[in-house]
């Protein structure tokens, strides 16, 4: 492991996280941790409360109690742009009247980054996601795999040490889905973030996480190893929803 890069993820704490909305808890007391560096997933049915704690630790939600920490500081106070949190989200939320090169540059506009600057990074990004000949052209003239490309190079655009990614494959034909799913691995490797990746597919998640926290009705109710998860499964909600059955 002598060429791996640097570790540069940040550590992130879920402390009794919990989102309601009216009389009902789309996430209950959510307590997690993510080592640095790590690729984490959320698994679970749909509703079960996944893409609500993304946004929280995004900034696009704002909890109803508990906290949120990166490397020791709670950021609940931070808006979006504070944060150094990039996502992808399910459908990519493209800005459709933007270029592509405009889409990824919009992230360090907001954070007001010198103009030469952005040229320079949106090119690097653009080029680490192979789409370097793309930035003129707008989201709709794109396919599904490249769009889905183009959300991640404007997530990764500002480096972040934490990266949140919704159901990134959903959209995808098989084929492509098991090319993306094998770059994502070697995109983890490569910029050593730590990594929040959204499913409800439990092949794809026992195949690309360090740990899994399977989500139901807003409650993580186990967090572990795929090794752990598929062996030792704590419940039979578990059980069925990792095992073969599945
Ligand atoms: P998942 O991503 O696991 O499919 P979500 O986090 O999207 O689940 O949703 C969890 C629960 O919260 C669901 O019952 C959903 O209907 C509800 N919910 C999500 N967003 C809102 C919202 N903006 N207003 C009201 N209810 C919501
Ligand atoms: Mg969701």
């Amino acid at each position: 492991m002598v060429n791996a890069p640097p570790k540069r993820g940040a550590h992130i704490e879920l402390q009794d996280l919990s989102k309601s909305y009216a009389n009902l808890n789309a996430v209950e007391k959510v307590n997690l941790s993510f080592d640095a560096g790590e690729f984490v997933t959320f698994l679970g049915p749909s509703g079960s409360g996944k893409s609500t704690t993304l946004m929280m630790i995004a900034g696009f939600q704002v909890p109803s109690s508990g906290d949120i920490k990166v490397n020791g500081n709670s950021i609940i106070q931070q808006p979006v742009h504070k944060r150094n949190i990039g996502m992808v989200f399910q459908n990519y939320a493209l800005f459709p009247h933007l270029s592509v090169a405009q889409n990824v540059a919009f992230p360090l506009e907001m954070r007001g980054v010198a103009r030469n600057d952005i040229a320079e990074r949106v090119k690097r990004s653009l080029a680490a996601v192979r789409l370097d000949k793309f930035g003129d052209r707008r989201p709709a003239q794109l396919s599904g795999g490249q769009q889905q490309r183009v959300a991640l190079a404007r997530a990764l655009v500002f480096e972040p040490p934490v990266l949140l990614l919704d159901e990134p494959l959903g959209a995808l034909d098989a084929k492509l889905r098991e090319e993306m799913k094998f770059e994502l691995k070697q995109l983890h490797q490569s910029i050593g973030a730590t990594i929040i990746f959204v499913t409800h597919d439990q092949e794809e998640a026992l195949t690309l996480s360090d740990r899994i926290a399977v989500f139901n009705h807003g409650k993580v109710v186990q967090y572990g190893t795929p090794e752990a998860l598929y062996n030792q499964p704590e419940s039979r909600f578990v059980a069925d929803f990792i095992g073969e059955s599945n």
